[in-house]
């Protein structure tokens, strides 16, 4: 079992004095859905000394990584990446779609299905050694036509419907949208084999070890 802390789109002030008063401990994996600052990402690296992975959001810088500003030191940027953790295949994909000519993270849709397939190569290279391509995929748009929004700036990415389809992660978290109810048929949706989580702003997610 990996006990996951999940953080995505807004600093939530409690989570200091949570941290540093010892509720997290038992806390395996920080998972970073982006736009973050990321001192924030530091802070919690540091007070639950354990692994971070990231993906940017839209509102981040472009990754650099011997830019102290451009990432989040001691974390990995799991951006087009794979990577194993406690027997938990995970996978990123960063940024939103494209609503600005001179954003950064931002990608059309087809810039965003170029992204997802060059992610794939690494996904079936998951296949043949493990038997399967990924168990959590942290992205930070959600997909299109779930738990997204009508407005140019929160629409989802329909290359992450793709991934669902053709990488059939267990779970996909994301951030990027905003959901201020406490609902959480608003947050969690099934789709296929894929639990889709809006992980804002934060949520500790218990996970059993990948089987296939
Ligand atoms: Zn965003």
């Amino acid at each position: 079992m990996t006990k996951v802390l999940a953080v995505s789109d807004q600093v939530v002030e409690r989570i200091y004095v949570l941290a540093s008063s010892g509720h997290f401990q038992d806390v395996d994996l920080i998972l970073g859905c982006g736009d973050l600052p990321y001192t924030y990402l530091e802070y919690l690296i540091t007070v639950l000394n354990v692994p971070l992975y990231y993906v940017p959001g839209n509102h981040d810088p472009v990754y650099h990584p011997r830019v102290p500003l451009a990432r989040a030191e001691g974390g990995l940027n799991l951006d087009l990446k794979t990577d194993s953790f406690n027997g938990l295949l995970l996978a990123g994909l960063g940024g939103s779609i494209r609503y600005r000519p001179d954003g950064v993270n931002q990608y059309t849709q087809p810039e965003a299905f170029m992204r997802a397939y060059s992610l794939m190569t690494r996904l079936f290279c998951n296949q043949i050694r493990y038997g399967r391509r990924v168990d959590v995929l942290i992205t930070h748009s959600p997909p299109f036509g779930i738990h997204d929004e009508d407005s140019t700036a929160h629409q989802g990415l329909k290359a992450l419907n793709f991934l669902i389809r053709v990488a059939r992660p267990r779970f996909l978290f994301h951030g990027h949208t905003h959901f201020y109810r406490n609902n959480l048929e608003d947050a969690v949706t099934r789709i296929g084999q894929t639990t889709v989580m809006n992980i804002f702003p934060y949520k500790v997610v218990e996970l059993d070890e990948g089987v296939e």
